[in-house]
């Protein structure tokens, strides 16, 4: 079985995931990775530069702020420097989200310092403040 294309920062963003998102297909298909990875956190992610598995049910495709150059490539850059982790490198689900909660989520700040722009803060910043157990139990 194929890896799971991942890019650096959604593995900060499935900790927050409310059922948000940029179309039905992409909260649709957000949900299901998400089911997946809490079904079995040994499944493989491949840690992917540019569009990934959830960019794939965007209904803008990769867009302009998602590609290369765009923003989300700057909090790429930004996690994987957190991570500790390259491009290319596949590890389990469980890894990710453990290296995630660790030198991200539970790193005062940290999470803001790398997608503070991001249109989506407000609801990642209340769900952390509000209930931050819950925000980092493992997905
Ligand atoms: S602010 Fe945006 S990039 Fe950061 S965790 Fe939330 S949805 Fe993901």
């Amino acid at each position: 079985m194929e890896p799971l294309k991942m890019r650096p920062h959604h593995s900060v963003c499935l900790h927050f995931f409310v059922g948000k998102g940029y179309s039905d297909a992409f909260v649709e298909n957000m949900s299901d990775i998400k089911h997946a990875l809490e079904k079995d956190g040994g499944l493989r992610v491949a840690v992917t530069e540019g569009g990934d598995d959830f960019c794939a049910a965007c209904p803008d495709g990769v867009k302009a702020a998602c590609a290369k150059d765009g923003k989300a490539a700057e909090y790429d850059e930004k996690c994987l420097a957190a991570l500790g982790l390259g491009f290319g490198d596949t590890v389990t689900w469980e890894t990710l989200c453990s290296l995630a909660e660790k030198k991200i989520l539970r790193c005062e700040g940290a999470r803001r310092s790398i997608c503070g722009g991001c249109r989506w803060d407000a609801v990642c910043q209340h769900a952390y403040v509000e209930n931050l157990s819950k925000a980092l139990k493992t997905v």
